[in-house]
């Protein structure tokens, strides 16, 4: 990881208008840097805007307001050509690999669309070249290439999606819940080969993930959201060991422990109730409906958004002065 910004998110927000005067308010003012090389984790429930604040990144979903700016550039302002080529180095890995592949599509062409797009490898032979080392790079072989995605294994699948997503040689990979739908002995194998690979190209990772199990071993900087808003970002050590905001602390809970005796020893922060809709969210602090520390100021006030020791920011009134 370099000190060189490749991507930064300034009050991002992406707003969706339901009709009748109602908003979605999925992605509320969210404020972040990522480093060249970094992996920087973006964890919550399903439903906290994690995945929508991915799209909006990347493109796919124009912003209500806030900035993008990839290498300088705000991603929002490009004109087309500059956006056709700004995808050639910011590409995605889904949640569902087998959503994502065309189920009529031979490996070989899911993972040649790309470069036929935007014109390389014209040539037949450099293209199945490029094919066959792609595949080699995310552990399969170059037999796989004439076969179909219903022949393959999810963990399989998703190794297909990784090298369609490195066919253009981008710098940098929004990985959305990329392990969620894989057996928990297949996720540690994919979490290692993005690792490997991250190591071989260089590449920038936003790992967009549910739970802080997995993407603690992935991340170096880990922030969490809640209902559209950042309630804490720092270290992936630091958000363990130290963890500040309640919210953090009920999602570290409920990570199993493979001790027993630890595991049976440790208080567990259950989190009652469920996520309250963005179309109606609590006033104040938004996550005080479920917050075992919640008190009156919660209601009243939005907690401020403060660094608690360096690099270490957190939302809540219980640090305020
Ligand atoms: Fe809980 Fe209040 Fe902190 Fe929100 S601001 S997390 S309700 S203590």
């Amino acid at each position: 990881m370099t000190t060189e910004t490749l991507l930064s998110v300034k009050d991002l927000k992406r707003h969706f208008d339901l009709g009748k005067g109602s908003t979605l308010k999925a992605v509320d003012g969210i404020s972040f840097d990522i480093k060249r090389g970094e992996t920087f984790g973006l964890v919550g429930e399903s439903g906290c805007g994690k995945s929508t604040a991915g799209r909006t990144i990347m493109g796919l979903y124009s912003n209500t307001d806030g900035s993008v700016e990839y290498d300088g550039v705000d991603i929002h302002k490009m004109s087309e050509k500059e956006r056709f080529d700004y995808l050639r180095n910011m590409q995605m890995i889904f949640q569902d690999p087998y959503a994502s592949l065309n189920p009529r599509s031979t490996v070989f062409e899911i993972i040649a669309e790309p470069m036929q797009v935007h014109g390389l490898h014209k040539d037949k032979k450099s293209l199945q070249a490029r094919v066959h080392q792609l595949l080699e790079d995310v552990g399969l072989n170059r037999d796989h290439a004439n076969r179909y995605p219903h022949e393959f294994s999810g963990g399989q699948r998703q190794r297909i999606g990784i090298a369609r997503a490195l066919a253009l040689d981008p710098d940098f990979i929004i990985a959305d819940e990329p392990i969620s739908a894989l057996d928990v002995s297949v996720q540690a194998q994919v979490v290692m080969l993005l690792q490997k690979l991250q190591k071989e190209k260089g590449l920038t990772y936003l790992f967009i993930a549910h739970d802080l199990s997995m993407v603690k071993y992935i991340s170096d900087r880990i922030a969490v959201m809640y209902l559209g808003h950042m309630v804490e970002l720092t270290t992936s050590d630091r958000l363990y060991e130290n963890p500040l905001h309640p919210y953090t602390s009920a999602l570290l809970s409920a990570i199993p422990i493979p001790d027993p005796d630890i595991e049976e020893a440790r208080e567990r922060v259950i989190l009652e109730g469920e996520l309250p809709s963005p179309i109606n969210p609590p006033s104040g602090c938004v996550f005080r409906t479920r917050c075992p520390h919640a008190m009156a100021v919660c209601a009243e006030k939005v907690p401020v958004w403060q660094e608690q020791e360096p690099g270490h920011f957190v939302a809540c009134h219980l640090y305020e002065q």
